[in-house]
């Protein structure tokens, strides 16, 4: 009797680390060490965003995501999880894993739809990962493993993490484009964007972050009209994220803004959900 009571109290106090506000750190510590189970338990997976071209209207690419269903706990945000995996230093197999997986995953699609024009994969970078693995060697032996070609692939940085170590990211960036891998400026337009860093830096992509379009008053319209317009001037494509509305998409066309992502073309789904996607090849 004292067993099973003991036992209920273990599960629910299990439970209760997921609840907001309810993380002791005797909590977070067994989510970390479960987190570093996560991979081999064969907890770990990926959805995938479509990235639609605005003026073909077709899907050109997708975006990896990581989600980690906990056995217990469910699906953790992934947010949460990042976090974790970052404070850990798990980020580092972690994105591994996910640099991988995405890569073939890719490399079966390109197969399974011979037709289609060829597809490009984002990976999330994260700053750990930049800055302590030979991130070029890395994605060197990941192309080779994959058989993908390069420019199959896109790194999403943010540029925080560019700020850090500006001339050694520099030089890493070059090295990875020379790969023919693309770089992209993720979560533009928050924190503290720097017109000069879009400039000086290694990018080739800008991706506008969803809380400019979330709410496309006059003046963050003018605003993502500038980062745009300044974007073209330097030879970089842009991305908006976070695209719900046909409104939203109708403005950002209007701007010659090349890609979207967002919930009005698909949230991030399975695999066999892309491959729905990819068959019935939608157009927007
Ligand atoms: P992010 O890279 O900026 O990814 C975009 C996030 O916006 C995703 O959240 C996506 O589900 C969400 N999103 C997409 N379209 C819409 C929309 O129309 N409306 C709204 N409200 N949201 C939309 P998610 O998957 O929860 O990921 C959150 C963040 O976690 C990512 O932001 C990224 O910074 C990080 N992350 C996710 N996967 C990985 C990974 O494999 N590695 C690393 N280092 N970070 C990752
Ligand atoms: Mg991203
Ligand atoms: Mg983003
Ligand atoms: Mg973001």
């Amino acid at each position: 009797r004292t067993a099973t009571n003991r036992a209920k109290q273990l599960g629910r106090g299990r439970l209760e680390i997921f609840r907001p506000g309810m993380e002791d750190s005797g909590n977070r510590l067994r989510l970390e060490t479960d987190l570093s189970r996560a991979i081999e338990r064969g907890e770990l997976s990926l959805r995938y965003q479509p990235i639609v071209s605005l003026t073909s209207g077709q899907i050109v690419g997708f975006e990896a995501l990581v989600r980690w269903q906990h056995p217990e706990a469910g699906w953790i945000p992934s947010d949460q999880l990042i976090a974790i995996a970052e404070e850990t230093g798990l980020i580092i197999p972690i994105g591994l894993w996910v640099l991988q997986t995405a890569c073939q995953q890719l490399c079966r699609w390109q197969k399974q739809f011979p037709d289609l024009q060829p597809l490009t994969v984002s990976v999330n970078v994260s700053s750990k990962q930049f800055i302590q693995t030979d991130l070029v060697a890395q994605i060197t032996q990941v192309l080779q493993e994959t058989d993908l070609p390069g420019n199959h692939l896109k790194l999403e940085l943010t540029e925080s993490l560019l700020m850090e170590s500006e001339s050694a990211a520099i030089a890493m960036l070059s090295q990875l484009q020379e790969l023919g891998v693309q770089i992209l400026m993720d979560d533009f337009g928050t924190g503290y964007s720097n017109l000069a860093r879009m400039r000086n830096l290694p990018t080739d992509v800008v991706k506008v972050d969803k809380s400019l379009i979330q709410s496309l008053d006059a003046q963050n319209l003018a605003f993502v009209r500038g980062i745009v317009a300044l974007a073209h001037s330097l030879s970089k494509t842009v991305v908006v994220e976070g695209i719900e509305t046909q409104e939203q998409l109708a403005q950002l066309r209007e701007m010659d803004c090349a890609y979207g992502q967002g919930y009005l073309f698909s949230p991030p789904v399975d695999i066999a959900q892309v491959e729905n996607l990819l068959s019935q090849s939608p157009h927007w």
